[in-house]
């Protein structure tokens, strides 16, 4: 994290968040515009979040950020995840009021079928004590109640037939919704939330499991040299190839322009020769503009590869992977360097 972020200020924690604002602007020295503001509350106001981490990687060193990082960054990781949950606060709102309306619905019907119980039993009381079935005002009740009651029952019916579609469409929204905060929008892969929990089920299940952990190189002078749409368009690419490649394992995007790779059933050199496979494919594409047909140049990526150890947590072997990943990145790029 830029040191301005981690600055401390006064007692009162929105004074603080304030201050922090202000010191990580001018520390960046940034216009104190309005998106640069919006820009460093996002940033600061969750100082572990994904926007956090791909600053913290950029300001490595003390560099400064500039304009077109912000505006490359944006504040798109918070602002999705917030409304990721937002959707699904609301579905479940929805979903207990429609279960709070099941329990009013079972509850009036239930009092009404003891009133009507109630109703036919001093009938049957009046029948008794009369001697006859003749009677007929008691015949009359009796008839009154029971086409009463029948009439209730199809209301009910019909009220729990529309309570039952609500709740099939709610479902499917939550799942839908479910399945969003687990996706990356970009390049539709598996997000990080999602690779770690099939990771914790992995390990839970004993499976044999290596990780990779797979970065763009030079990824940044994509972006500048191109502009972020293109950046994105080759984001979607190599995503395409990683999975296409790795199928049958999980491929996640992990963050920014780095992509992790759960490898399961499979040994080591199974895996690596999986992933030589992906970046022989990327790096022997011929990328070019859509718009001029101008080459983008060659595009690669390096990858990092580790056993997972029974048990072992993910950031622990993630961690592994990731120093092979500053290895292939040391040796030259272009490279997967395994152990
Ligand atoms: P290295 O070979 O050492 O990995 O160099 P690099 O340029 O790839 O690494 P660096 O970490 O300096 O830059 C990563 C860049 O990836 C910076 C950031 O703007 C860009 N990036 C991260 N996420 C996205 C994204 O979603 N879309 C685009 N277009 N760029 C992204
Ligand atoms: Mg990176
Ligand atoms: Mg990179």
């Amino acid at each position: 994290m830029a040191r301005a972020a981690r600055t401390a200020g006064g007692g009162d924690p929105s004074r603080q968040l304030y201050d922090r604002i202000g010191a990580f602007l001018f520390d960046q020295r940034l216009e104190p515009s309005p998106a640069n503001y919006a820009f460093a509350w996002h940033l600061l106001h969750d100082p572990e979040g994904p926007l956090a981490l791909a600053v913290e990687h950029l300001t490595e060193g003390g560099v400064r950020l500039t304009q077109r990082d912000i505006e490359s960054l944006g504040c798109e990781p918070p602002t999705n995840a917030a409304k990721a949950k937002e959707k699904v606060d609301g579905l479940v709102a929805q979903t207990q009021m429609q279960v709070e309306g099941f329990q009013d619905m079972v509850q009036a019907m239930r009092a009404e079928t003891e009133g009507f119980g109630r109703d036919l039993a001093a009938s049957a009381d009046a029948i008794r004590r009369s001697g006859a079935m003749s009677d007929g005002h008691v015949l009359q009740d009796v008839s009154r109640i029971t086409a009463a009651m029948l009439e209730r029952v199809h209301r009910a019916e019909s009220q729990l037939e529309s309570a039952t579609r609500e709740a099939t469409e709610l479902r499917s929204k939550l799942e839908e919704a479910r399945d969003n905060a687990r996706r990356d929008p970009l390049t539709e892969l598996p997000n990080r939330r999602a690779f770690e929990e099939a990771y914790a089920a992995q390990i839970a299940s004993g499976e044999r499991l290596c990780i990779a952990v797979c970065d763009v190189d030079h990824f940044k002078s994509v972006n500048d040299r191109f502009g972020h749409a293109v950046g994105d368009r080759v984001l979607r690419t190599i995503a395409r190839a990683l999975s296409d490649s790795c199928a049958g394992h999980l491929v996640a995007r992990y963050g920014g322009e780095e992509f992790a790779v759960l490898f399961s059933g499979v040994s080591i050199g199974r895996a690596r020769d999986t992933l030589e496979h992906a970046r022989a494919t990327v790096a022997s594409k011929r990328y070019r503009l859509r718009e001029t047909d101008a080459p983008l140049g060659e595009i690669t990526f390096s990858a990092g590869l580790t056993r997972v150890h029974p048990g072992e947590a993910v950031t622990a072997s993630f961690q592994r992977a990731d120093a092979f990943l500053y290895e292939a990145k040391e040796a030259g790029r272009n490279r997967v360097v395994l152990a």
